[in-house]
């Protein structure tokens, strides 16, 4: 695969890996978490249309390997002074996991720290053609009961596991999970409790938290589609804090990161 096809490219984020780090978002994402704020990443491989601002846009462009890796090159010098690097995001990146694998590894042979974000929502050999060029996976975790994150968001818990276990017997990747904070889906206390109970098994010591914000509902708006988080109110401190300490009890460090 010589291109991928990208649909945002943020420089010097903070969040989504250690340091300073670019972060290049790849289109397409087959599931369908209702409080997703990249709704324009989401379905096919192919670019997609909206209107903003009263005008037809593209959102999603193919991009070669050399055209993103002079991107990413430009703040080489933050990366190195700042421990940062480079973190492939999505929409789901298992989607292009044959580009983001060859990406990585150009990115990798160059010295630079290699990060992704997934859902882990496919078979473990898409993973494989990422593995040996990823220096850390920010691994999502959602719900947990079967049934409902099927229902919900059209994953397999039983896939994320093992493509979870999977990553966790491979010691050069640091895998740390990322648990979106929402209300009405993730929140509740057996939710919580079933990915404490799994991190408990698996002696994982840190988690992020990502509470859930209404950043994206505007998009909704520019694709035409139903927001159904519309009237979803965000969590208040306090109640980010008490699901932070119910975590710490169990030994794992838990961080507020950036939002989902
Ligand atoms: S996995 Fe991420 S990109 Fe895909 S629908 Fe869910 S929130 Fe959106």
């Amino acid at each position: 695969m010589d291109q991928g096809l990208i649909f945002n490219i943020q420089r010097y984020s903070v969040h989504d890996g250690g340091g300073i780090r670019t972060l290049i978002f790849l289109k397409g994402c087959p599931l369908r978490c209702p409080w997703c704020s990249n709704p324009e990443s989401r379905k096919k491989v192919e670019p997609a249309s909206w209107r903003k601002n009263g005008k037809i846009e593209q959102v999603g462009t193919w991009r070669s390997k050399d055209e993103l890796l002079d991107e990413v090159l430009k703040d080489d010098i933050f990366y190195r002074t700042s421990g940062g690097g480079v973190t492939l995001s999505g929409g789901e990146v298992l989607m292009q996991a044959e580009f983001a694998g060859e990406f990585l590894k150009e990115v990798k042979n160059l010295g630079i720290h290699t990060a992704i974000e997934t859902t882990g929502c496919f078979p473990i050999e898409r993973i494989e053609k990422i593995v040996p060029y990823v220096d850390q996976v920010l691994f999502d975790l959602k719900i947990m009961d079967q049934k409902e994150a099927k229902r919900i968001i059209g994953i397999d818990p039983m896939i994320v596991e093992e493509n979870f276990d999977y990553l966790l017997r491979n010691k050069e990747i640091q895998v740390i999970p990322r648990i979106p904070l929402i209300p009405e889906y993730t929140t509740n206390k057996i939710n919580i409790q079933q990915i404490i109970n799994f991190l408990v098994e698996r002696q994982i010591k840190e988690v992020h938290l990502l509470p859930f914000h209404q950043y994206g509902s505007s998009k909704y708006d520019y694709l035409g589609w139903e927001y159904r988080m519309k009237n979803v109110p965000t969590l208040n401190e306090d109640e980010i804090q008490a699901i932070k300490e119910h975590f710490e009890k169990f030994e794992i460090a838990a961080n507020i990161d950036g939002l989902e």
